[in-house]
């Protein structure tokens, strides 16, 4: 992949959790993890290699130890990525490791600890703090959506019956990419609303999942925020800019055991790390550079993180691990995963006035509504006018915003009480007034009160209006507004300190990293002999160490191999056995199921490659269908299906009860001999032959045919003519 100016790779960067109760119970071995926080390393013991073993060594963008607070990693790592999404790039955080080591506790954390609050909470403070304190003329518009990708179908955590709910599918869209569709999108106005959205996506996790431990440690749960700017341009226009922002906390790394299973609990496994292994395939195939093709498309995970690896967004990927000894082979794997996505290079940009920004819409729509109370206000102050007969200017200023909408209501509400007392008063001189009649009088004063009635009905409609008007504008954050600061200055100052101090540390470990790669060139170089002893001793020294080092990379060589050797030998394991489900089911197939059903159903099946699954194409229409079947014989009465002659005939005679009710008949063949042989005979032919032409063939046949049935006694005569002549003399009614 070619760096070019505006790429940056993704950012990695490593925590370990402390030893739990458990496995400080395991032994004294203590953790096999350490860190050099200033130098951004893990260094890893093998609990079972020789102690001469060197330790092996990584390198990331920064670490967190068990000490690591979660303030620490957010202020380090997370913050600069949430700035760059609320200036409108689009960003990726997502944790990866094994079951167990602080995935979720990194991601959310506890939600009423103010220490322990995860990377996800910290994020809503951050948006909306920085939404409030930003200036007044931005707008902002913020939506989030919960789904969690399960067996690889994704689920939308927010819609109210998601147990029952169907799968949701992907689509792609030119301008903004992969997205489901119809993924429930909250409209958040605070930190509270946004936490009720999450709490509420996290309990429909737990419910949907029947054991939750191993659901979660099986299904990756998205959480997605779209954050919207508008803000006018140096052209005097509103620009909107929209930052969409993932956190993803991932399935278990660990290889999930898939030998011994069969049949649907085989198919299930297969599937179940599919998009993790996709995620891996992914990050090699990126960081290799070399692959034209990368796959995202295997997986519904890797195509709603296009964006995020190799794509336009800023990544960040937190790779959690376990100090315990017993699981060194995952630690290693995490940290060999974590060691090759940095090599990942993005092109960040930020996404500019969309087609698709919904505050623009919404602008649009406040827009409607305050021009329809606009003319409200402009038709009853005409009206009044009309009624007092004063002058009245109409108000030119129509962008007037804010206050607007609880101006025009309180003006309305004036209006029509105005408006209603003069139409009461002026129904009591209607009914003071002598000179006018009785009938003229009812008439009057009906008049008055349809007046009455359309004012009314004009003054709930306006309230309507107005209440839609107010919904809609508080759905948009005004900076500096909406929300109330509760930091005063002094607070802003500290937080402001908190980032430099945390952008000082990542730069001098930056640096730390550097110096020490270009130690190891310029050693050669700075290296100046006064004798030939000390030269060789030198040499002697540097030769160690580049022994060393390369034993490091041959047993990381090794190491890779065996891992390698370990993974296909597991693929070709579960290969085999799906093969296996496979012979069983042909078996089953061509054994059990008529070859002519077999072609109905396979000319009927399609292949889908959105759902990757095979359908069956819909039925032909019902009119047709009576066409093509044929129809069935009918039967004689009081028989269930047609039936010969000759059954009947053997019912009646009680012949074998095997053959009672089948049309089996026994047509013995006629034994006589032809009259043409006679004719020849008497023709002249040879009188000797004869014999042997009329009856060995024929005899044979006989008893050929009848070999494979016992004959009933009843029905022993040589021929069906004779046998059936006797029946019709026995019983005659019988054969009716
Ligand atoms: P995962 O989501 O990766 O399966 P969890 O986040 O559920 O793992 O963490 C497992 C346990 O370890 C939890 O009880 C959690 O509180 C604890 N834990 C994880 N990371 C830390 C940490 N950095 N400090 C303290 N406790 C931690
Ligand atoms: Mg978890």
């Amino acid at each position: 992949m070619s760096k070019n100016k505006s790429s940056e790779s993704v950012k990695v960067v490593v925590r370990c959790r402390p030893l739990n109760r458990r496995e400080e119970s395991h032994g004294p071995a203590g953790g096999i993890v350490q860190m050099d926080l200033r130098l951004g390393q893990v260094i890893i013991r093998n609990p079972r290699a020789p102690p001469s073993e060197p330790q092996k060594t990584f390198t990331f963008d920064a670490v967190y130890d068990a000490n690591s607070k979660q303030r620490d990693l957010y202020d380090e790592s997370v913050r600069p990525l949430i700035d760059s999404v609320l200036a409108g790039f689009n960003g990726t955080i997502f944790a990866y490791g094994q079951t167990g080591t602080g995935k979720t506790y990194t991601m959310q954390g506890a939600w009423m600890d103010p220490e322990k609050r995860g990377v996800i909470p910290n994020a809503f403070d951050h948006i909306f703090t920085h939404i409030s304190r930003s200036q007044s003329d931005k707008q902002y518009l913020v939506r989030a959506s919960y789904l969690e990708i399960y067996r690889e179908e994704v689920r939308d955590l927010l819609d109210p019956n998601h147990g029952n709910a169907r799968a949701l599918e992907l689509r792609e869209n030119p301008d903004t990419g992969v997205y489901v569709q119809d993924l429930t999108s909250c409209v958040c106005k605070s930190i509270k609303e946004i936490e009720e959205v999450m709490n509420v996506g996290n309990q429909a996790r737990a419910v949907g999942a029947t054991d939750m431990n191993e659901h979660s440690s099986r299904s990756h749960a998205l959480f997605l925020i779209t954050v919207e700017c508008s803000q006018p341009g140096p052209d005097g226009r509103k620009h909107i800019r929209v930052g969409r922002l993932n956190l993803v906390d991932l399935a278990g790394s660990e290889r999930q055991a898939k030998t011994g299973v069969q049949g649907e609990r085989l198919k299930e496994a297969a599937k179940i790390n599919l998009s993790l292994s996709a995620l891996g395939n992914v990050i090699s195939a990126l960081a290799d550079g070399r692959s034209s093709h990368v796959p995202y498309r295997d997986s519904k995970l890797t195509r709603l993180l296009q964006d995020s690896l190799g794509g336009n967004a800023k990544t960040v990927m937190v790779a959690t691990l376990g100090p315990a000894p017993q699981h060194y082979d995952e630690t290693i794997t995490t940290l060999r995963y974590a060691n090759r996505a940095k090599n990942i290079q993005n092109q960040p940009k930020v996404n500019e006035d969309p087609k698709d920004a919904l505050l623009r819409e919404f602008q649009m729509e406040i827009a409607r509504l305050r021009a329809q109370l606009n003319h409200r206000k402009w038709r009853s102050q005409q009206k009044k006018e009309l009624v007092d007969g004063e002058g009245w200017e109409r108000d030119g200023d129509e962008d007037t915003e804010g206050e607007e909408g609880e101006e025009v209501e309180k003006e309305a509400e004036e209006y029509v009480k105005q408006e209603e007392q003069r139409l009461e008063r002026e129904k009591e001189a209607i009914r003071g007034d002598r000179s006018l009649l009785a009938e003229d009088k009812q008439r009057l004063l009906g008049e008055k009160e349809r007046m009455m009635g359309d004012l009314r009905k004009e003054q709930e409609a306006a309230e309507q209006l107005t209440a839609r008007y107010k919904a809609m504008e508080s759905k948009l954050l005004v900076g500096g507004k909406n929300i109330i600061d509760h930091t005063n200055e002094q607070q802003k100052m500290l937080e402001m300190k908190r980032n430099e101090i945390a952008e000082q540390s990542s730069r001098e470990r930056e640096m730390q990293q550097q110096m020490l790669v270009q130690d190891d060139e310029t050693l050669e170089l700075r290296e100046t002999f006064t004798s030939l002893q000390q030269e060789v001793e030198a040499k002697t020294k540097k030769l160690k160490k580049l022994y060393a080092k390369l034993q490091c990379i041959k047993a990381e060589i090794q190491d890779v191999n065996d891992e390698h050797v370990r993974s296909r030998q597991e693929l070709e394991q579960t290969q085999n056995e799906l093969t296996r489900e496979l012979k069983f089911k042909y078996l089953i197939i061509e054994n059990f199921i008529p070859p002519e059903e077999k072609n109905k159903i396979m000319n009927r099946l399609t292949f889908d490659p959105e759902e990757d699954q095979w359908k069956f194409q819909p039925l032909v229409p019902a009119e047709s269908k009576s066409r093509q079947m044929k129809k069935r014989p009918t039967s004689a009465v009081g028989y269930k299906r047609p039936i010969s002659q000759y059954a009947r005939v053997a019912i009646a005679m009680g012949a074998h009860s095997r053959y009672r009710a089948e049309n089996i008949m026994f047509l013995e063949l006629d034994m006589t001999p032809p009259n043409t042989a006679s004719l020849d005979r008497s023709a002249g032919a040879d009188p000797n032959q004869s014999p042997s032409l009329d009856n060995s063939p024929t005899k044979d046949r006989v008893r050929k045919s009848r070999s494979w049935c016992q004959t009933p006694k009843s029905i022993t005569s040589s021929s069906s003519n004779v046998s059936l002549a006797a029946c019709h003399t026995a019983t005659p009614a019988a054969a009716q």
